[in-house]
């Protein structure tokens, strides 16, 4: 039987309506800060006023990652690494706690927005995973999304990056993958409303240099993405192939629902224990069922903002917290 949602309208005062997003966890160059603040910021703004516009937490997880995935700077939709090949192929997946109804997809080439598709995956088919020539026949079929000409995908700043993975490969043997994969970006988004109903979604393109057919941790339930009302919304980033040898998600809701721990204190273990065990480098965002919120990194830096009413919280380094004042966006009348 599934569980019936409560509408936010019911709930006011319950839960303080939150939408958190990550841009990636990694080595963010000093330069690339100021654009990676100005795009989790907006990010995070746009889901958060679908939430108190719709009501919808699925609204909010996927309207902040489309403003993502619209953006250059992060690795996504329009900003996506590149294969060995030069190709982008790209994961999503979306998750709604209340019904653990989910959608998932992979292999996902000339659209901009894969976790909308994600989205329409778990809305409008009997499946919850689908890949490649398949997925891109339903979005195809819709006229939600725009097929762009094979290689619209492709930046110049990709290009530069998979040259350089190239050109490191030799001389890097001795360092982690994760540090030279080349720039970190993959997104996601958690939110909560005032019921308490949370939903997770992360989209990416995957880890530069990749070989074609590569998936990684992004799509996977329990590996990068999840979210049930009874424990908590996640989004992992880093380094997918030990995300999801490690069972990253799947471990922190664990810990959350049988160990008592917070968002935070899974967070915090699960990723220590992850980065002790394999060496290599993780970030987590999460809202628990209690509506607290975890932000945790490995890896030197990630990016991340959340809106909490007229509140909007942002960082990219350990232990960062920078607030400014934004204004609520409007109520519809009901
Ligand atoms: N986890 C993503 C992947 O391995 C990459 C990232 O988060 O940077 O596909």
């Amino acid at each position: 039987m599934q569980a019936q949602a409560a509408t936010h309208s019911e709930c006011i005062g319950q839960f303080e309506p939150t939408v958190l997003v990550h841009g990636g966890a990694g080595d963010i160059a000093d330069s690339g800060i100021p654009l990676k603040k100005l795009g989790v910021k907006r990010a995070a703004r746009r889901g958060y006023e679908a939430l108190i516009k719709s009501g919808s937490v699925l609204d909010a997880v996927e309207g902040a990652v489309n403003s993502l995935e619209e953006d250059v700077n992060f690795n996504a939709g329009n900003g996506s690494v590149l294969t060995w090949d030069g190709d982008v192929e790209m994961d999503a997946s979306i998750m709604n706690g209340a019904t653990l109804e989910a959608g998932c997809v992979s292999l996902a080439r000339d659209i901009i927005n894969p976790i909308s598709l994600a989205r329409r995956i778990m809305e409008t088919t009997r499946h919850r995973y689908i890949a490649g020539e398949g997925a891109m026949n339903i979005a195809m079929e819709s006229e939600n999304f725009k097929i762009l000409q094979k290689g619209a995908l492709v930046t110049e700043a990709a290009q530069k990056s998979l040259e350089n993975y190239k050109a490191s490969l030799n001389r890097t043997r001795s360092k982690r993958e994760s540090q030279i994969y080349g720039s970190p970006g993959t997104v996601g988004a958690v939110a909560i409303d005032a019921c308490g109903n949370v939903a997770a979604a992360t989209s990416t393109g995957g880890i530069t240099g990749k070989l074609s057919g590569r998936i990684g941790d992004s799509p996977i339930l329990g590996g990068g993405t999840y979210a049930d009302n009874e424990t908590a919304a996640v989004s992992a980033t880093g380094h997918g192939e030990t995300i999801m040898r490690y069972n990253v998600v799947s471990r922190m809701l664990a810990l959350v629902q049988h160990a008592n721990h917070t968002a935070q204190e899974a967070a915090e273990r699960v990723l220590n224990e992850m980065t002790q065990r394999f060496d290599e480098t993780a970030g987590i965002i999460a809202i628990d069922h209690r509506g607290r919120l975890g932000i945790h990194f490995t890896s030197k830096r990630m990016s991340w903002a959340y809106q909490r009413g007229e509140e909007l919280h942002f960082g990219v380094d350990a232990g960062e917290d920078q607030l400014e004042i934004v204004g609520e966006p409007r109520v519809p009348p009901l």
